[in-house]
């Protein structure tokens, strides 16, 4: 709740809306406890008098009743009908979405078609022939308001709750025995409240307009009870006239949908921080990028070279620093192995190259990235749009989700190899063919007409290898190609990657958070810790004498099959927060060998040769000679 609300407090205009909206609540609240003039006592000698006058702050109206004294009756009248149709209608719009939802079937056919039979008529007849069949008067117009508003509730509501059903932690609650009330209260609604609050925040305004456009008709409060709408429809004679009459309350009505409408707008960002952090938003074609410096010359040769390239999270205040100066290179035929924890910086930093983190809230802040003489970083879109999956191509952890659902792999594989090259659909087919046997998929003629959901996972993540070779690449980035895989399909994998290095001469830069991958198929290795790397050497040469603690430590988490027994040891401590990185080593609060001067300043990655390391007391000395 305290999140939430500094969350919300953040919001500049949702705090406005909130301040502005508690006012006019409080208002409405202590309106009985103020010195008013009776709202409903007319006075005809007094009609029409101007604000400012004496006895009559904001004027009277036609019949000489004092406007203030009605404006905040009628305030309190219409939010609490405006409030209790939102409740009403979020209450029993939620139940009838969550039946539909979790029960699906009949049920769900039979609710929805009544609903979408509701949605069929325009919102404001609809209420129109409620009220016209219970009679005017406000609470028949509250009645209305709620009704014609509950089938926005439930095919909202409906649609969320058909996705929770069908997840595992619903099965779990079903093999444990629980009711299917018992699973709709404890599973189901805790995760649809959030929609509904949001869904209430953003609608109680419209609620309100609806109610006072009744009652503008004629149809909702009745004379002399006075509301916001009914005022607005008394005032209407006297619009040229006396515009105060009108202005009063169409001023009034306009505070209270604005700060709720803003409210409603913070409250739905602060229930969803992933609004907030931009992750909804949709991003960039290619990433931001905000460099101080020109791009710096690269000090390594290679087909992909990167220099000092810094990669940064830019959410409200904060500054996630998740690339913080990577200098790496990969030659031809050679496969980089980039290692670290979770959160190091790997994919970031792989991303970063083609322009891929998503901006907002991305930002590439400085550093290069060349593929051989064509600077990367700041690229124009269509440079970067023609390198990527053609020259530069990418793997991705999970196919299902790269993989589109709804194409058949061949279709997939044509479209990949028809964006770049002006070749017939007939001789794209036969290439995906070709890539499909290739990386050894059975019955390769009949798997081109299936859908992703049709193979398994091993199988997919072949496919999204032949989809990374379709236009012969000259580097592929392989982020944690295998995790998701079990160890024989994984073996496996890491097999086929690489014979296809050796046999077409690729560049690969394999992303992984296991030495043992790394020590199966790459020639050197990179670790990563917070965003910068720590260590980087020949793989044979850094698994034999690890020179910084954490590349140590890494080692040690190993299991060796058939190694005897040995002790894993896990790494204590967790990796820091990239938006509030330690001075010095950010390695210093979980390594054993931190001294005072490790906590000082910038540590650089010293080395000789191909060998490297960010530390000050290395566990051992990077080269066999020096022992
Ligand atoms: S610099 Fe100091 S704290 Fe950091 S890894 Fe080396 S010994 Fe440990």
């Amino acid at each position: 709740m305290r999140l939430f609300l500094s969350l919300l407090a953040r919001n500049r205009l949702a705090l406005a809306g909130g301040i502005v909206l508690s006012f006019v609540v409080l208002l409405a609240l202590v309106t009985p406890l103020l010195p008013l003039a009776d709202p409903d006592v007319t006075n005809t000698a007094d009609r029409f008098k101007p604000p400012f006058s004496e006895g009559a702050l904001l004027g009277t109206d036609h019949l000489g009743r004092d406007l203030l004294s009605r404006l905040l009756w009628g305030t309190r009248l219409s939010l609490a009908v405006g409030f209790a149709a939102a409740i009403i209608a979020a209450t029993v719009g939620a139940a009838i979405g969550i039946i539909a939802g979790y029960y699906g079937g009949r049920t769900d056919n039979v609710i929805m078609r009544g609903v979408d039979m509701l949605m069929a008529f325009p919102y404001i007849l609809l209420a129109l022939a409620i009220v016209a069949a219970l009679g005017p008067g406000l609470m028949n117009a509250l009645i209305a308001v709620a009704a014609v508003n509950v089938p926005f509730f439930a095919r909202n509501i409906r649609g969320i709750t058909v996705g929770i059903a069908h997840k595992e932690f619903v099965d779990a609650a079903r093999l444990a025995g629980l009711s299917d009330t018992r699973i709709i209260l404890t599973e189901i609604l805790p995760n649809v409240v959030p929609v509904i609050v949001i869904a209430m925040s953003t609608t109680v305004g419209w609620m309100i307009l609806e109610t006072a456009g009744l009652s503008f008709l004629g149809l909702g409060s009745q004379p002399p009870q006075a509301d916001l709408g009914s005022m607005l429809g008394e005032a209407r004679a006297a619009l040229i006239t006396n515009p105060h009459t009108s202005i009063v309350p169409g001023v009034m009505i306009l505070i209270i949908v604005m700060s709720i409408n803003l409210l409603g707008d913070g409250i739905r960002d602060a229930l969803d921080p992933r609004l907030r952090s931009g992750a909804l938003s949709r991003p960039m074609a290619a990433t931001l990028v905000k460099r101080a410096t020109p791009a710096p010359e690269p000090r390594e040769e290679g087909v992909l070279t990167l220099t000092d390239l810094e990669t940064q999270f830019h959410v409200g205040k904060r500054i996630y620093r998740a690339v913080g100066g990577v200098s790496l290179h990969v030659a031809p035929g050679e496969c980089l192995g980039v290692i670290g924890e979770s959160g190091s910086g790997k994919s970031v930093t792989a991303l970063s190259i083609m322009g891929l983190v998503a901006s907002p809230p991305g930002v590439v802040t400085g550093g290069s990235a060349r593929f051989g003489e064509t600077e990367l970083i700041g690229a124009r879109y269509e440079t970067l749009r023609s390198l990527r999956g053609d020259r530069v191509a990418y793997i991705f952890q999970d196919p299902l989700a790269t993989l589109h659902p709804l194409y058949k792999i061949g279709d997939q594989l044509i479209e990949a190899i028809r964006v770049h090259h002006s070749v017939s659909r007939s001789e794209a087919r036969a290439r995906a063919l070709k890539l499909l046997e290739d990386v050894r998929i059975p019955n390769a003629e009949s798997r081109l007409e299936n859908y992703p959901h049709e193979m398994s996972g091993g199988m997919r993540q072949r496919v999204g290898i032949a989809m990374a070779l379709a236009n012969d690449p000259d580097v592929i980035i392989a982020d944690e190609p295998t995790t998701a895989l079990d160890v024989t399909v994984q073996a496996q994998i890491l097999s086929l990657l690489n014979e296809l290095r050796q046999s077409r001469g690729l560049a690969v830069i394999f992303i992984t958070h296991d030495f043992g991958v790394v020590a199966q198929l790459c020639d050197r290795v990179a670790v990563m810790y917070a965003g910068r790397i720590v260590e980087t050497g020949p793989t044979g040469a850094v698994l034999e004498r690890p020179a910084h603690p954490y590349t140590k430590r890494l080692i040690a988490c190993v299991p060796e099959l058939g190694g005897g027994r040995r002790e894993l040891h896990a790494i204590p401590g967790l990796p820091p927060a990239v938006d509030a990185l330690p001075p010095g080593c950010a390695f210093a609060p979980r390594c054993d060998k931190a001294a005072e001067a490790c906590r000082q300043g910038n540590i650089d990655l010293a080395g000789t040769g191909d060998r490297a390391v960010r530390c000050l007391d290395p566990e051992a000395p990077l080269t066999e000679a020096a022992e």
